[in-house]
């Protein structure tokens, strides 16, 4: 008997066994539908056994292997393995999670025209068919003498589409993506000799497994430096993905290499995509066509059989690691891949993760560092600190920023205010008894947003409507404390009746346009206000003054990332002001102008500031001088959540105490033992009753 051993997505640890009629070890790394309880569910056969721990009683058939897409390759089922091992999470899950939501469906993706190729199995068939049909026989020993077009095999008479999707059925007949692509590369710029030297060091790790660190600050090339070294990989005829934080900024990114590639198969992958285009492209890289793959993070898990080269660009952005399912971090995936594969890494920062940027100081990353911007007129922004002790300011914005403003409008120019908080304002209070509106169901704060006339919380979604006087003492004069972006919106125009001003921030994406669309009408504003989601990587030509109103709040963090995290946004909003002709000005209102941050960035040395930040952390005990792993519960009840935690621990291989002490051990021990405890930890909780708590475990947390 043949038993499928298959990965499904369904929250257990498990593979799940099957029993099939015609499976060989050749079917491993195909789709299969199987039944499962109800319902009819697509898995991945990981393996091919002869006998099953299941009673045969009990043993369901597989309903059909799906071979209408070839097999995922081993490297791929490795990768699938390797995550689901690092974050202890379900194979299935993993699995899910990697495939694009069509291809976990039984339906056949219909492509452009395509190429046919007998298989080895084929190969196997054509010698057994002897002149059992003559028909399909004609069209294996067409295939036998190489690849066809449909096309050709129609004009030719030998094959029917019937005939073909029969062979394909059977694993005989595999399609494939027709005639290959010609990339080719325009150069756009004479490289600077430092850029001359990064490449050089670059172009000497490809062909094998290394990391390299590409830092330098914003405009020093780093762009540049990537496409030449995509251009000598496609060279080699390798593939390349490319992994970018955002969404929006890939129709950009991807209209740019379009115009530097020509001739070359470009796939996306994001998770905006519709689901037959997104599963096309994933097909195309799949059957090794495609030669450049650019997407977020999920596109780590995009089958690449010709991989030469991964690319993280902004590689500190926390939007690489997925925040449900199976936690995993592509950027870290992206390396145990290129491990997997052999091939090269490069990470790509301007304000490094401070993990990256130990291992690249460290010897175990290659470190190539940008010191210059690649264009001389282009100066860096000058950044100037106003001290909000001395400056008076008006509705939380210091004179000399609002002359600032006053000044860019006079002379047509555009500026950024940028602060890190949406809505109107973050609380609403009682001035009488110091009551705060605080979350129904968690702890958080309620912020007000005035537009809407709503609460909502902004840690879970929890919306209400605004009270009118406060539950604790009756005063009906309730008061907005603190400012976000609406309320700065409106501080602004009263100040400048007569300026365009339009607010970015993710509230406004979500209730009045697309961000591109937002970005689009952007451009002809002359202030804007916004979130994080104006810092990143958009270019306005006319913007030269950018004003940052709340920066302090993570100075203060009890998260020990926040000030890696200020810093690099700091440096993106800086980013924004003055890249083209005209030269940018940065202020930032500050009650602590003398703080190591602010001062490292004025002197624009991230590196001095990562140094001292790692001292910190080696000195606290924090990563990447440890490894860390969370165990979250959540529930309606609270007291439910904290109960199972509380047994979780007793259920701890370490049974000792709620809080372990480790001694030191070297750092490879370190995290082996972690993965040690937290594998025997795993299988512990699956065993837990739950009762109606919900939990997962978060190894690598990146917050608290
Ligand atoms: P980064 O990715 O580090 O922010 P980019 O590669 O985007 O920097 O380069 C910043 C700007 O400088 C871009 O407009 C780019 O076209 C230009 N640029 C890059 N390298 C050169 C060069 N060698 N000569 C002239 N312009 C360059
Ligand atoms: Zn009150
Ligand atoms: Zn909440």
């Amino acid at each position: 008997m043949t038993i499928l051993r298959v990965a499904l997505d369904v929250p257990l640890p498990t593979l799940f066994d099957y029993r099939s009629e015609d499976a060989t070890r050749a079917d491993i790394g195909y789709r299969v539908l199987v039944p499962f309880g109800k319902k009819r569910l697509v898995g991945v056969i990981w393996d091919v056994a002869t006998k099953s721990g299941v009673a045969d009683s009990r043993l369901r058939s597989a309903e059909k292997i799906l071979r209408d897409v070839a097999p995922l390759p081993r490297e791929w089922l490795a990768l699938a393995e390797f995550c689901s091992g690092y974050y202890h999470g379900p194979l299935g899950e993993v699995v899910a999670a990697a495939l694009p939501p069509r291809l976990r469906t039984a339906k056949i993706v219909p492509l452009a025209p395509r190429d046919y190729v007998l298989t080895p199995i084929g190969g196997e068939a054509l010698a057994a068919t002897a002149s059992r049909h003559r028909r399909l026989r004609a069209l294996l020993e067409r295939l036998a003498r190489g690849r066809a077009s449909e096309s050709e095999l129609r004009t030719q008479g030998t094959g029917s589409r019937k005939l073909l999707r029969r062979g394909i059925e059977a694993g005989w007949i595999a399609s494939v993506e027709p005639e290959r692509s010609e990339p080719r590369f325009v150069h756009a710029h004479e490289l600077t000799s430092e850029q001359e030297n990064a490449i050089r060091v670059l172009r000497s790790g490809l062909e094998k497994f290394r990391v390299s660190l590409l830092f330098g600050v914003t405009g020093s090339g780093k762009t540049e430096i990537y496409l030449q070294l995509i251009a000598e990989v496609l060279a080699r005829r390798k593939q390349v993905l490319i992994l970018v934080p955002e969404i929006a900024l890939t129709p950009a990114l991807e209209a740019a290499f379009r115009d530097r590639f020509p001739g070359a198969c470009i796939v996306t992958q994001t998770s905006a995509m519709a689901e037959l285009e997104r599963a096309r492209g994933w097909l195309l890289a799949h059957g090794g066509r495609a030669d450049i793959v650019l997407g977020t993070r999920l596109s780590v898990f995009t089958p690449l059989p010709r991989l030469g080269l991964v690319v993280v660009d902004e590689e500190q952005d926390a939007s690489f690691k997925q925040r449900e399912g199976v936690r995993y971090s592509a950027r870290d995936l992206a390396i145990a891949r290129a491990h997997i594969a052999g091939a090269s890494v490069v990470l790509c920062s301007a304000t490094p993760s401070l993990e990256s940027f130990h291992h690249a100081t460290s010897g175990k990353y290659e470190l190539v560092a940008l010191t210059r911007r690649a264009i001389d007129r282009a100066a860096l922004p000058a950044i100037r600190l106003i001290d909000t002790r001395v400056h008076p300011s008006q509705e939380g914005i210091v004179l000399p920023l609002l002359e600032a403003l006053a000044a860019r409008l006079a002379r047509g120019e555009q500026s950024l205010v940028f602060l890190n908080r949406r809505g109107y304002a973050p609380a609403l209070a009682c001035p009488a008894c110091g009551w705060v509106k605080g979350c129904g169901r968690c702890s958080a704060n309620m912020v007000v947003h005035l537009a809407a006339r709503r609460l909502r919380c902004h840690h879970c979604g929890l919306a209400e409507g605004i009270p009118r006087a406060c539950p604790e003492c009756g005063n009906p004069d309730l008061q907005a404390f603190g400012r976000g972006t609406q309320r700065i919106e409106i501080t602004l125009a009263e100040k400048f009746p007569h300026a365009r001003i339009l607010r970015v921030d993710s509230d406004a994406v979500r209730t009045r346009n697309k961000l591109e669309e937002l970005l689009e009408r952007a451009t002809h504003a002359d202030i804007l206000v916004g979130t994080q989601i104006l810092a990143k990587g958009h270019h306005f030509e006319r913007l030269t003054l950018a004003g940052v109103l709340n920066a302090d709040s993570g100075l203060f963090s009890s998260d020990y990332r926040a000030g890696e995290r200020t810093f690099a946004q700091l440096q993106q909003v800086a980013g924004r002001a003055g890249r083209a002709n005209l030269p940018g000005e940065v202020l930032i209102q500050t009650r602590y102008p003398e703080h190591p941050l602010y001062q490292a960035l004025v002197r624009n040395d991230y590196a001095g500031f990562a140094k001292s930040m790692l001292a910190e952390r080696r000195e606290a005990g924090f990563p990447p001088f440890v490894f860390e792993a969370a165990l979250r519960a959540e529930s309606t009840d609270e007291l439910r959540a904290q109960r199972f935690l509380r047994s979780a621990i007793d259920q701890s291989p370490h049974r000792s105490a709620s809080i372990a002490v480790f001694d030191p051990v070297p750092m490879s021990l370190a995290r082996l033992a972690l993965q040690t405890f937290l594998a025997e930890w795993n299988d512990a909780l699956y065993r837990m009753p739950s009762h109606g708590v919900r939990w997962h475990l978060d190894v690598d947390p990146i917050e608290f």
